[in-house]
């Protein structure tokens, strides 16, 4: 690795090759060599100018005089007796982002950060406590899947980390496409999910730019409730996100997945189940429950697991695919609205 991520040169790692054709012509190298600088960047996963042995020694002494490779290991891991794993990784504003790796039978499943911190507010999730400190450049992005050790046997990005994807879409974007492209990593989109809470304008990028998989947090078909509890539900209400997504063919290669938290006397009873329903009738998707994971100094209770099942259950009668979702890693807090990414918080669990 370089370690270059406290560095003050521009990483090449996240851009596109079209991206790396302008940084060569810019430096008077011939067009080829960005190519080539992808296939090493992508393919080989070099993680230093010196291994670019294609490349001649004067062109990669002038690239790294102006750019450096961006690749960076993580520099704290927690390990949960679940197998699960939180990535600690350091920005190059001195702050700190987790990702999840979660190992699951044949699947292995990295759910990556896109912001430090998150500007939603949503009251329930301690990332959104934490406040806003920038968002992720598409090299720290796609720098989480590519440095942990796991990244070689990865079969899942999903974008459900700190921050919200489409509060960060261009580079969400541009990631996707280093993901997906021939010259890139060449993953499937089908191998990705973003999750968004409903940011619409942007969401609708994502719809119409990628075919990647989407999951939308719900956590409550009622406009004042959900505004309560999810600011963002003033600006685009759930019912139009919905209105939005119906466009949009999810019946064949496409997933939607409807994310539910639920908490105990608040979002876990029929009248909710039967309004999510409605809610959901012009939409094909499958809903995810999701157990709540208390966090300190939050009113929030985890909904019991007898009403959980009823849940389920009532959705399932009604035509809905509904299952409860195993939670993970909740011991090392790396489980679903509890990721805070300070060094502290990771040093007190
Ligand atoms: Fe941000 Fe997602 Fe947390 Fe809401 S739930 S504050 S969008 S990270």
């Amino acid at each position: 690795m370089d370690n270059s991520n406290n560095a003050h040169l521009q990483p090449l790692l996240g851009m596109t090759l079209e991206q790396l054709q302008g940084v060569v012509k810019e430096l008077g190298m011939p067009r080829f060599t960005a190519t080539q600088l992808a296939e090493w960047l992508y393919t080989h996963r070099a993680d230093n100018f010196e291994a670019m042995n294609n490349i001649s020694k004067a062109n990669r002494h002038k690239l790294a005089s102006r750019y450096s490779v961006g690749r960076y290991a993580p520099m704290h891991e927690q390990r949960s007796v679940d197998g699960t794993v939180k990535y600690l990784f350091a920005t190059a504003d001195g702050k700190a982002v987790e990702s999840v790796y979660i190992p699951d039978g044949d699947r292995a499943t990295l759910c990556i950060s896109s912001q430090k911190g998150c500007r939603m507010g949503c009251t329930f999730c301690m990332t959104g406590r934490q406040g806003y400190h920038g968002n992720l450049t598409a090299a720290e992005i796609i720098n989480q899947v590519m440095s942990i050790p796991e990244s070689l046997s990865l079969t899942n990005v999903v974008f459900m980390g700190m921050g919200e994807p489409m509060d960060n879409v261009d580079a969400v974007l541009q990631v996707i496409d280093v993901l997906t492209a021939k010259w890139g990593l060449a993953w499937s989109p089908k191998r990705i999910t973003v999750s968004s809470i409903g940011k619409m304008p942007e969401l609708r990028r994502l719809l119409d730019e990628t075919s990647v998989h989407i999951a939308i947090s719900v956590h409550s078909p009622f406009h004042a409730e959900r505004e309560k509890l999810m600011p963002v539900e003033r600006a685009f209400a759930v019912s139009d996100v919905m209105k939005l997504l119906s466009g949009y063919d999810f019946a064949h290669q496409r997933r939607l997945s409807v994310e539910y938290i639920m908490w105990g006397g608040l979002n876990d009873d029929a009248a909710h189940a039967d309004s999510l329903v409605k809610l959901l009738r012009h939409v094909d998707s499958r809903v995810n429950l999701i157990r709540f994971h208390a966090i300190p100094g939050s009113p929030l209770r985890t909904s019991s697991e007898e009403n959980m099942v009823a849940f389920r259950d009532r959705l399932n009668e009604q035509g809905i695919i509904c299952t409860i979702r195993r939670s993970r890693g909740e011991d090392i807090f790396a489980a679903c609205g509890m990721l805070a990414g300070k060094v502290n918080d990771n040093q007190q669990h």
